[in-house]
């Protein structure tokens, strides 16, 4: 006899396992077991939270927090939601996963100390390979086909620091554009952002827009810690996303319903990045959300070794506000410096 043929689907499906059925209705707070054999646990999985609401008939919204483990507004406003959620309340579906790369989340790094692989880097993830792409496989191949809408919520890290923004990629789809643009607007952050990246292969953004469905990330601070602020922006924004797509009843809360100034819709120029070509020490010129115009130093950077010598400026190459920067303040070459936005 010969071997049997492979079979094509059961080849393709997610090695990674759920306690959570996502058709089911209610709620459900589990987690998905990632297999992963070591020296120290030859049965061995890595867990990683998520949990499901579902009611009635509505979309399905996909939201994300800790792809980046040392990131935490959304972390903490995700978890926050889990407890909170009134399956009866809501019309859909509400996939909730507070800790996307859980070994990265739990060492409190940006990448998984497993691998070493960056997850917004990692889509649409590999079967069969490392513990990140094959948590990026199983939201790929097991949630993303369900999904209308996805929120995955970023801040800067240890080692960048955002005025505080919900972000978009400009699209070439005109109809998915306003989908997405409405969906941020949404969100009500004090800056909606069209963005053009630096790479965007391999982020899930990126594969959730491929198969043309509402992505909207965010910035919501940086530093490896959280504010007040920040956090209230970015519960604010789940709630508002969550009435913007139908799935809680109500309208949005605008920012003017606050008492707060309107959101400012910004974009990044091709010019708006400033990135060091020198190893020092980093003084920053400029804060956050302050005006620059070209030409103007926003930060300098002094050689540790020459301190006689001046410091080498770095100037904005267009003119604008500064709403990203280091937070850092040794940089190499290639490093980071600030992100010059303008108004749309
Ligand atoms: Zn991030």
């Amino acid at each position: 006899m010969p071997d049997a043929k492979p079979d094509a689907r059961a080849a393709s499906r997610s090695k990674v396992s759920a306690t959570v059925d996502i058709e089911r209705s209610g709620r459900q707070v589990g987690h998905l077991a990632v297999p992963h054999s070591r020296d120290d646990s030859a049965w061995g999985a890595v867990r990683v939270p998520i949990a499901v609401f579902k009611n009635g008939k509505g979309p399905t919204v996909l939201l994300t927090a800790g792809n980046h483990g040392d990131e935490y507004e959304g972390q903490i406003a995700l978890r926050k939601l889990i407890r909170s959620l009134d399956p009866s309340a809501i019309q859909g579906r509400v996939i909730v996963m507070p800790a996307l790369n859980g070994p990265a989340v739990e060492a409190g790094r940006r990448l998984s100390p497993i691998d070493g692989v960056n997850m917004n880097r990692a889509f649409p993830g590999i079967r069969d390979g490392s513990v990140t792409r094959m948590i990026a496989h199983y939201v790929h191949s097991e949630l993303l086909p369900h999904v209308d809408a996805a929120l995955d919520m970023h801040s800067g890290g240890k080692t960048l620091h955002f005025s505080p923004l919900a972000a978009i990629h400009a699209l070439d789809d005109p109809g998915l554009m306003a989908r997405t643009r409405a969906a941020m607007l949404a969100f009500a952050a004090p800056i909606a952002l069209v963005l053009r990246e630096l790479d965007a292969e391999g982020m899930l953004d990126t594969a959730v827009e491929d198969l043309g469905k509402v992505f909207v990330s965010t910035e919501l601070g940086g530093g490896g810690t959280t504010s007040t602020a920040t956090i209230a922006i970015a519960e604010r924004g789940v709630q508002n996303l969550l009435k913007h797509l139908a799935i809680l009843a109500g309208r949005p809360e605008t920012r003017e319903s606050l008492g707060l100034p309107p959101t400012r819709l910004m974009r990044t120029p091709d010019q708006g990045y400033v990135i060091a070509d020198d190893a020092g020490l980093l003084e920053m010129l400029v804060d956050l959300d302050q005006k620059v115009r070209a030409g103007q130093p926003v930060a300098q950077v002094y050689r540790l070794d020459r301190p006689s010598e001046a410091p080498v400026a770095y100037p904005a190459r267009v003119d604008g506000v500064l709403i990203g920067r280091a937070h850092q303040c040794l940089v190499k070459p290639g490093d980071f410096v600030g992100l010059v936005a303008q108004a749309e």
